[in-house]
Formats: structure tokens, sequence, C-alpha cells
């Protein structure tokens, strides 16, 4: 925890992140996580995952903007990458986050943030295809809901990430459910106090199984969003039990991480989407996927180090 809470903390720090955000892709650390800078790189990402038989869900990288020109740009961008997918034949959808949409600005944020999903959720359903809406730190949380509450009841290929680490999820899942959404289970990537928030993470996985039995009992179509073999044994055992069909559940694992696990799930049968971020805003979303596995840090300074000694780091 200590050292999740120094990588978070080296996050806020704009020198640290610049100095990673300058040499990332030049030296292919960033590219472990990250499938590219560029719409063409995710998109072959993606080509090679559908024909490894994983869906994707793909994500243009970056959070908070401030000004309406800067969120519609973004809604712009999705559109047209909801077409690209369309265009290559993809199968897969995206991911936003709200807080790209405009979820910030002042004032006035909330309506401009509906606004904007609502019009890259009517291009999806022109082209058949879903959305998912990530969840961001609990700031958020309230406005995220209703927002989704509110494009939800207008279209239906929308789904919502909800996070096991909040003690309030139970009751958000029970206000959801009678809309039948699909709900995508994480456990939480952000730092979030006690007061809110399971700390341990027996206890955050304690509350992912007893979420997930909740969610796999019919009235959602469930994303299992996680790479801990424990949490998907619960899930492979209950969705036994249970009898549930394709159209009940998916796995979702993101790019670059447990590709055993990812394999596995798909020689068992199992549908799997793949989490694709790309983009050049990779900083904030590469420091998170380092603070949940602090041996990831090593990868980054064994390529620093290499830079300061030989010229050179390695390229993966
Ligand atoms: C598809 C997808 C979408 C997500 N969307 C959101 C979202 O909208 N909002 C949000 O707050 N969080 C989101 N997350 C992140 C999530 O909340 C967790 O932070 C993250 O998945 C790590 O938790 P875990 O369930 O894998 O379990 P953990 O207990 O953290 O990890 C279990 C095992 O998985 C492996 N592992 C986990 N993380 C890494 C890593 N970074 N590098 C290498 N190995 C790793 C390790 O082997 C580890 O032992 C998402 C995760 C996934 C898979």
């Amino acid at each position: 925890m200590i050292v999740r809470d120094f990588i978070f903390w080296l996050s806020t720090k704009k020198k640290v992140t610049d100095a990673i955000a300058r040499r990332g892709i030049k030296n292919g650390f960033a590219l472990r996580f990250i499938a590219g800078e560029k719409i063409e790189d995710a998109i072959r990402a993606c080509q090679e995952l559908n024909r490894e038989g994983r869906r994707i869900s793909l994500n243009h990288l970056g959070e908070n903007v401030t000004t309406v020109e800067e969120a519609s740009n973004v809604r712009d961008g999705y559109v047209e990458m909801v077409r690209e997918l369309d265009r290559c034949g993809i199968d897969g959808n995206i991911s936003v986050k709200l807080t790209q949409l405009g979820l910030d600005v002042k004032p006035g944020g909330r309506e401009l943030c509906q606004q904007l999903t609502d019009e890259i959720l009517a291009q999806a359903t022109r082209l058949g295809r879903d959305i998912e809406i990530d969840m961001e730190g609990s700031p958020y949380t309230d406005a995220t809901l209703d927002i989704f509450e509110a494009v939800r009841r207008k279209r239906e290929n929308a789904g919502l990430a909800i996070q096991a680490y909040l003690y309030r999820s139970e009751k958000d899942i029970e206000r959801l459910a009678p809309l039948h959404p699909k709900i995508r289970l994480v456990k939480g990537a952000y730092r979030e106090p006690r007061s809110i928030a399971y700390q341990k993470k027996l206890d955050v996985d304690a509350s992912y199984c007893r979420l997930l039995d909740e969610l796999l009992d019919g009235r959602f179509v469930t994303a299992i969003a996680t790479h801990d073999s424990a949490m998907l044994d619960h899930a492979r055992k209950r969705i036994a039990e249970r009898g549930l069909g394709h159209d009940k559940y998916e796995f979702q694992m993101i790019y670059g991480i447990r590709r055993d696990l990812q394999q596995e799930i798909r020689e068992q049968g199992h549908p799997l989407r793949i989490y694709v971020p790309y983009g050049t805003e990779w900083c904030p979303y590469f420091m998170r996927r380092l603070s949940e596995r602090p041996a990831n840090c090593w990868f980054v300074v064994k390529n620093l180090m290499a830079e300061i000694f030989t010229g050179n780091g390695s390229k993966r």
C-alpha cells in the first residue's frame, strides 16, 4: 500500500510525469500498456486481438478537460472512432471517461457532458454499436451515475463501470437494476479514503465477490473486469451454477496485462474483451497501472537506466 501511495503521489508531480511522458513512447516502455499514440496503431492492435478471438473496447486516453471546445473535440474524436471501428469491421466498442467529455467544465459541465455522451451514443446506435462509461474518482461518482441513468433511459447501448472498493456500490447497483444495463465490475483504480472505500485487498475482494453474485443474477449484462485468478474462479463457478449464456456476461482485461489469463479464458470458451487505450495523454493511465503492481516500476526504471548508461532503452 505504501508503494502504491508513493507511485500515486509521484503521478501528481509534473516533473516526474513530464520526464516519463518524454521517454515512454521513444523508449518503448509505455507500449507495454498502451497500443500507441495514433488511431492507426490502436486499430492495428485491435485487429490483432480480434484475430485472437478477443473483442476490444477502445479508449482514447485523456481526462479532466476544462473547456467546451476541448470536450467537443473529444466528442468528435469518439464519433470518428466509432466510424473507424465500423469501417475496419472491428468486433468492439468504445470506452469513454466523462471528465473527457466536459464534466469539469464550469458552469454547466454536467449538461454539456450528458449532451456530448448522448451524441456519441446516437452515432453508436446508428452503427449498431455500444459504448462503456469508465468510472473515475469518487468526486465524480454521483454525476457519472446520474448521467449514465439519463442516457441509458434513452438508449440501450450504454454500459457503466462500478467499483467494488466503494461501500456505496451495492446501493448503486440496486438503483440501476430496473434499467437492466451492462455493468463492468472493477475493483477500482483510484486512491479513496477509508470513510468511503475498503482499503484492504481482502475486503475489496470480498466486496467484488458479493457484487458479482448480485450482478450475475440475470438482471444485468455483466463484464467481469479483473486479472485476479480468485475473482475469475468465483465468476466461473457462478456462471456454471447459474447456467448463464454468453449474452449475460463477458470477461474483460486490460491490454498488455496477464496475457496468460487472457489466453486461459479464451481457451475455456468464455467471451473476452480487451480494454485498449491509445493516445498521447497516456501518462496518468500509465501511472495507475504502475501503482497496481510495483514490479512494473522496475521495467520503467530499467529502461531509464539503460538510457542513462548506454543511450538505449529496450523497445517493449
Ligand atoms: C477492462 C477493465 C476496465 C477497467 N475500468 C476501470 C474503470 O472504469 N474505473 C476504475 O476505477 N478502474 C478500472 N479498471 C481497473 C481496476 O479497477 C483495477 O485497478 C485493475 O484491474 C487491477 O485490479 P485487478 O482486478 O486486476 O486485481 P488486483 O488484485 O489488483 O490484481 C490481481 C493480479 O492481476 C495482475 N495485475 C493487476 N494489475 C496489474 C498491472 N497493472 N500490471 C501487471 N499485472 C497486474 C497481477 O498478477 C495481480 O496479482 C479496469 C480494469 C479492467 C480490467
